[in-house]
């Protein structure tokens, strides 16, 4: 059997998409050290730079000091902590829904939450480039599973009136991204509302690189938008721009509680751990203060000035959010660009199939208010001389 394992990782590397892990040996920050050298760090979703904020690292030690190491046990049995609680009000506050839940992670309240609501006789729609929880969740659940080209209304539409009419009682889901993970756009949210409301059917709307860049006090698109009622299913982690771990879905009383007896990732799953809880909330309080909003206002300005510079890089797309594609086409280029750039100290991570579709390898950078007006200008230098066949046209 380790042979066959060992000739698939062969082909993984032949073809430029073998993947390994990298050591770091300091905080996720602008600035990191991998095997003695420092790398200006344009991977990571730390958006805000909360992960390694003195505020948030303070309320995680203060919570183990009162409530230990470790949970212990699932919320259902002895794990439901305080922090947790306060938690899901603070998330719940926010959102503007009736309530939320907390998960382990972001992938895990995906995972619980579409098979608990959904299965076999249902129909799940998903954009085709969902991230792959939503995918792996959809799957799981056992509901028949559309897909519509990426950010197609129309097609949606058509799929939507099609399956009405083939099971006109069925369960039936919608599910996005406000805002898509490794290209960096917008959802349509308010089309997207009218058009499940006209079908009937449900839409989940996944946050995760919405929140803390996005709405009232980064309180996410469907905010921003006015939609937090319209909304069923709102999901999110805290692992992004919330600097902490674990992941959430915001909604109605009835789902909330409906979820606690039905997820099956919340029920069979030790609780988070109370000091990642009070790390997020610490995150959410820091939003919602001057200090939250100075950290979003340079995120932007840092990404309008990074959209100008690096433009000649972008396809033409004018960036919106902190996640910038650099299409490359085929892993192999991807990975030796992404090493060449490692060799200048700047960390940007090739991203192959299958995160993204076979032929669309790119690289992924990401901003944070962590960073600095300089380093744009050696990212782009880096790009430019690394790639000059792009940079100087
Ligand atoms: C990262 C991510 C998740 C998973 O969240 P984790 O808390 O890291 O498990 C879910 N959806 C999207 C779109 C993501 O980018």
């Amino acid at each position: 059997m380790s042979d066959s394992l060992r000739s698939e990782l062969d082909r993984l590397e032949k073809t430029g998409l073998r993947r390994a892990l990298k050591d770091f040996d300091t905080p996720p920050a602008r600035l990191m050290t991998c095997g003695g050298r420092t790398f200006l760090n344009f991977s990571s979703n730390d958006y805000l730079g909360l992960a390694n904020s003195p505020t948030l690292k303070t309320a995680a030690i203060r919570t183990i000091e009162k409530f230990g190491s470790g949970a212990g046990a699932s919320r259902l049995l002895s794990g439901n902590l305080g922090p947790h609680r306060d938690l899901e009000d603070a998330l719940a506050d926010w959102k503007q829904t009736e309530a939320a839940l907390v998960f382990s992670s972001g992938y895990a309240t995906a995972l619980g939450t579409l098979p608990a609501l959904f299965g076999p006789g249902d129909t799940i729609i998903l954009d085709k480039l969902c991230h792959a929880c939503l995918v792996d969740a959809a799957r799981l659940s056992g509901a028949r599973l559309r897909i519509f080209p990426h950010q197609n209304l129309d097609r949606l539409e058509a799929l939507l009136a099609a399956e009405r009419k083939r099971a006109p009682g069925c369960r039936l889901l919608v599910a996005t991204e406000s805002v898509f993970s490794m290209d960096g756009d917008l959802t349509p949210l308010r089309e997207l509302v009218a058009l499940k409301e006209r079908h009937d059917a449900w839409l989940l709307v996944d946050e995760a690189h919405a929140i803390g860049i996005f709405g009232p006090d980064g309180s996410g698109l469907l905010r921003q938008e006015g939609l937090n009622d319209a909304v069923e299913l709102q999901m999110g982690t805290l692992s992004k721009a919330l600097g902490s771990a674990g992941g959430y879905l915001a909604g109605s009383r009835i789902l909330i509680d409906f979820l606690v007896n039905k997820a099956r990732s919340f029920i069979f799953s030790t609780a988070p751990t109370a000091a990642s809880a009070a790390a997020a909330t610490a995150a959410i309080e820091l939003l919602r203060k001057p200090e939250g909003r100075r950290r979003m206002e340079r995120l932007h300005h840092t990404i309008r000035r990074a959209g100008k510079i690096l433009y000649p890089f972008l396809d033409g797309a004018k960036p919106e959010s902190p996640i910038f594609p650099i299409l490359v086409g085929d892993a192999e280029t991807a990975t030796t660009l992404s090493e060449n750039l490692w060799e200048d100290g700047c960390y940007v991570p090739a991203i192959r199939f299958p995160t993204v579709p076979r032929n669309g390898a790119r690289l992924r950078l990401s901003w944070s208010a962590f960073h600095q007006g300089k380093d744009v200008d050696t990212l782009a230098e880096a790009l430019r001389s690394r790639w000059p066949s792009i940079g100087t046209t």
